[in-house]
């Protein structure tokens, strides 16, 4: 074979780049994908603005961690896997070491050798999905698509498997008579509007400083949008009678949201912090609800990944995909700083 399109980091500090590369040849054990679509992360500007040396990652290497195709060729050892080549997939992002306990129970998210790995996955230290094909280091790493597109597909497995794990792990608490709330409604927090209500009854309030970002969390099915600001947290109590929410999702994570989420959370509440913004929460009496939780969860499982993609088979969830030409990255990764980007944008190769 012979070079195609990538789109990677090569300088900490500065936009990716687009450049030809050879084609990668799956060695033992490994899977090629053809890419169907690469979804744009916010959690990439935050890898490009972050100075050398906070992340463990050896440059340059391909982005794209949230990544859906074909399997395009079987690497030597994979043919009892059960993927077929032409199989629409899924890749799971976070790449452990598939051994340890953590990874066993198909935590893949808190591989207990993490450490040692020096890339979080593809994307993430390791080439990724933002080019024409991609390798993945093991068919256990792919969860089939089905008949879902996989061009609009890519979303689901990080946009919507991470609101996924932080939104199952709260659900005793989200009974009939409570609220949700989901702070920042982009990529994550538009899937975090349709999963709550796929996935019980509370109602959902979405919190957003863009008026556009609250039409479309409307759209996702929030029963009421409140725009960001310093009296967001007593509009919540007020369409919660005071109680407050028994979930406080934050898909910011800025000074401003968190203040935002505390003044929002009902006792024996919920907190929990997606967005990696840097945001700081006091903690201690007085600044939060009595028995309010705070947790700050990375990513989603394996098997939580099938569930999400079994929601999305049952029609229940849908990304909402602006599609861009891979060759257009940069200034996708642009739109997106500029908070132009409404749902998820995927980058998606010619031919
Ligand atoms: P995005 O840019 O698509 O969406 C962010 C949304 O937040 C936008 O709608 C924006 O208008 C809104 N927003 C910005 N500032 C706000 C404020 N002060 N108040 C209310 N709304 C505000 O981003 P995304 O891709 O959905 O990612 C969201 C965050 O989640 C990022 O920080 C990303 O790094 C992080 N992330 C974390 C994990 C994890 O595992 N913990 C996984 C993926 C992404
Ligand atoms: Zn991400
Ligand atoms: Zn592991």
């Amino acid at each position: 074979m012979s070079e195609m399109t990538a789109v990677r980091m090569t300088a900490w500090r500065k936009p990716p780049e687009v450049v030809r590369i050879p084609v990668p040849e799956p060695g033992p054990g490994e899977v090629l994908v053809k890419v169907a679509g690469a979804g744009v992360c916010h959690s990439d500007l935050h890898v490009m603005d972050w100075p050398a040396g906070t992340l463990p990652y050896d440059l340059p290497f391909t982005l794209g961690h949230e990544t859906a195709g074909w399997v395009h060729t079987l690497g030597p050892g994979t043919h009892g896997s059960g993927l077929r080549e032409g199989d629409a997939v899924l890749v799971y992002g976070p790449w452990g070491c598939g051994v340890c306990p953590s990874c066993a129970r198909g935590a893949e998210n808190y591989c207990r050798r993490a450490p040692e790995l020096k890339a979080a996955g593809g994307g993430l230290g390791a080439d990724g999905g933002m080019a024409e094909y991609a390798i993945v280091p093991s068919p256990r790493l792919l969860t089939p698509l089905g008949d879902l597109d996989p061009r609009t597909a890519a979303p689901l497995t990080d946009a919507a498997l991470t609101p996924y794990h932080a939104v199952k792990r709260s659900l005793h608490r989200l009974v009939p008579g409570t609220a949700a709330v989901v702070i920042g409604v982009g990529g994550l927090g538009h899937m975090a509007v349709q999963l709550l209500k796929a996935l019980g009854p509370a109602d959902v309030i979405a919190v957003d400083t863009a008026s556009d970002k609250l039409d479309l969390a409307a759209g996702a099915g929030a029963d009421h949008c409140v725009p960001a600001g310093e009296d967001a947290a007593e509009r919540i109590r007020d369409l919660t009678d005071g109680l407050g929410a028994s979930l406080v999702l934050d898909c910011v994570g800025a000074d401003a949201t968190m203040a935002t989420a505390a003044g929002a959370a009902a006792a024996e509440s919920d907190i929990t912090v997606v967005g990696l913004a840097g945001g700081t929460l006091p903690f201690r009496y007085g600044t939060l609800p009595w028995e309010a939780a705070v947790t700050i969860p990375y990513w989603g499982t394996r098997p939580e990944l099938a569930e999400v993609v079994a929601l999305a088979q049952a029609g229940r969830i849908r990304p909402h995909v602006e599609i861009h030409p891979l060759e257009e990255a940069v200034e996708t990764y642009r739109l997106l700083r500029e908070g132009r980007i409404g749902g998820r944008a995927v980058l998606v190769p010619e031919g």
